[in-house]
């Protein structure tokens, strides 16, 4: 598929984008290039068998996205590359509300400022969070089933019909001085606002075994809606034990040779998952770890010991998709505003941090329940405090807006 975009782009041809199907990533990056008018070729490596050699062999790994310019070659969505290769840096404008994050928290927060007639810009380093890892969401009401893919095309449709400047990038660094809050990428560019909302949501959990970096994307995956197609009739292994393992091992049957669950203590899931996994036929390791990781170019095996007895069993699997939790993503913010002992930002009822005029919402907070219904509904609410915190601020309705309720 040849994506063309008008006549104005810098780059006429060249940039080819290796991606799966459901991979939110690769969206990502079709997004950021068509953003910033990049004609490029986009190869679907899940349907394509000889493509996927070619991106391994280009790329050195399996992961998706890749997208290779010339000599370069650019592996996973990464906004820094991508802007020091294609984009433009934006001019530096004051805005009403300021909200990193673009997962269900972040995206609803966008709407309801919006709709206040905030000038809003959300500075994300995806769109959709881990909503866009789920399979298949069985419990945000008013879709029975819906995959995350979908749900998060659904939502980024409906804030892309506001005025909402998206822009992916990643925050690095947040200052509050005197009233002004000064948010700057990674790429340097600083935005200055009057509100800020937090919506950085939570990452996946690393193993922490010595050869885990080197073997990341080479046979370890965190995303494996991104990557199963690469697993294609390979022997694979998920470590975890809860819903999203469960999900990942049973989905996984369908691609690969083999799935073994490794998960340290007894299942914790939804019974369903449970039937389910036993019929698609995994093979479960539960009070086992995985210990060590082995491969060269690429991962070749495991080796997984059981915590009840000490016993060690090698594993010959080409696939590790990790499923072990995620940590909140808040290290960015240092002392900004008030953390508890797990880095979750503390917040009030109402999404008030301890910092006025700085707001949070989702799975980056203390909040117990990590769902998406949950964020998206905490989003709404921080959106109305920055909203009203602004009003109070500026001493006057939003100038020249109409001001309702
Ligand atoms: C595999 C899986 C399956 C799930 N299934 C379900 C389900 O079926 N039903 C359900 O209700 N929930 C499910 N969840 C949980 C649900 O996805 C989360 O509760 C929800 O996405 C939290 O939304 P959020 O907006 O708070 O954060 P996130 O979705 O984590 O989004 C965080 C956002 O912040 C951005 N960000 C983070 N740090 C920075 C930074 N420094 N700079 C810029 N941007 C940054 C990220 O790019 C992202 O856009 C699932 C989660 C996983 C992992």
């Amino acid at each position: 598929m040849l994506n063309t975009v008008p006549e104005i782009s810098p780059f006429m041809a060249g940039v080819k984008v290796y991606t799966t199907e459901n991979c939110p990533y690769c969206r990502m990056v079709q997004a950021f290039l068509r953003k910033n008018d990049v004609e490029y070729e986009l190869v679907d490596v899940g349907k394509d068998r000889e493509a996927a050699r070619e991106m391994i062999e280009i790329s050195g790994q399996r992961g998706v996205p890749v997208t290779v310019f010339g000599d370069e070659v650019v592996v996973g969505f990464d906004p820094r590359k991508l802007r020091e290769l294609f984009g433009t840096p934006p001019e530096e404008t004051v805005h009403d509300v300021v909200i990193v994050g673009a997962g269900p928290a972040g995206l609803t927060a966008a709407v309801y400022c919006a709709r206040k007639l905030m000038k809003t810009v959300v500075i994300a380093e995806n769109i959709g969070g881990q909503a866009a890892w789920s399979w298949a969401i069985e419990n945000y009401m008013g879709f029975s089933t819906i995959s995350g893919e979908e749900l998060v095309r659904k939502f980024e449709e409906q804030v892309r019909g506001f005025d909402v400047h998206l822009e992916i990038e990643s925050v690095g660094e947040i200052r509050k001085e005197d009233d002004t809050i000064l948010v700057k990428t990674a790429s340097g560019i600083v935005y200055r606002s009057r509100t800020l909302i937090l919506a950085s949501g939570k990452e996946p959990r690393r193993l922490g075994l010595p050869d885990e970096d080197r073997l990341m994307g080479k046979g370890v995956s965190v995303c494996a809606i991104c990557d199963a197609p690469l697993y294609r009739d390979k022997p694979v292994a998920v470590v975890g034990g809860g819903n999203a393992a469960l999900q990942t091992a049973i989905e996984m049957t369908k691609f690969a040779s083999s799935v073994a669950l490794i998960a340290r203590r007894s299942l914790r899931c939804d019974e369903v998952y449970l039937e389910r996994a036993k019929e698609a036929g995994v093979q479960t390791f539960s009070h086992h770890e995985v210990t060590a990781l082995h491969g060269d170019a690429g991962l070749t095996g495991i080796t997984v010991r059981d915590r009840e007895t000490g016993e060690e069993t090698a594993l010959g699997v080409e696939g590790l998709f990790l499923a072990i939790g995620l940590a909140p993503n808040t290290g960015f913010l240092r002392n900004l505003v008030a953390l508890n002992e797990r880095g979750e930002i503390l917040i009030d009822e109402n999404g008030h941090t301890n910092v006025p005029g700085i707001f949070a919402a989702g799975d980056a907070t203390c909040v117990k329940a990590k769902q998406i219904i949950v964020a998206a509904g905490d989003g709404a609410k921080a959106a109305l405090e920055a909203h009203e915190y602004f009003e109070r601020f500026t001493g006057r309705p939003i100038e020249g807006r109409a001001v309702c309720v």
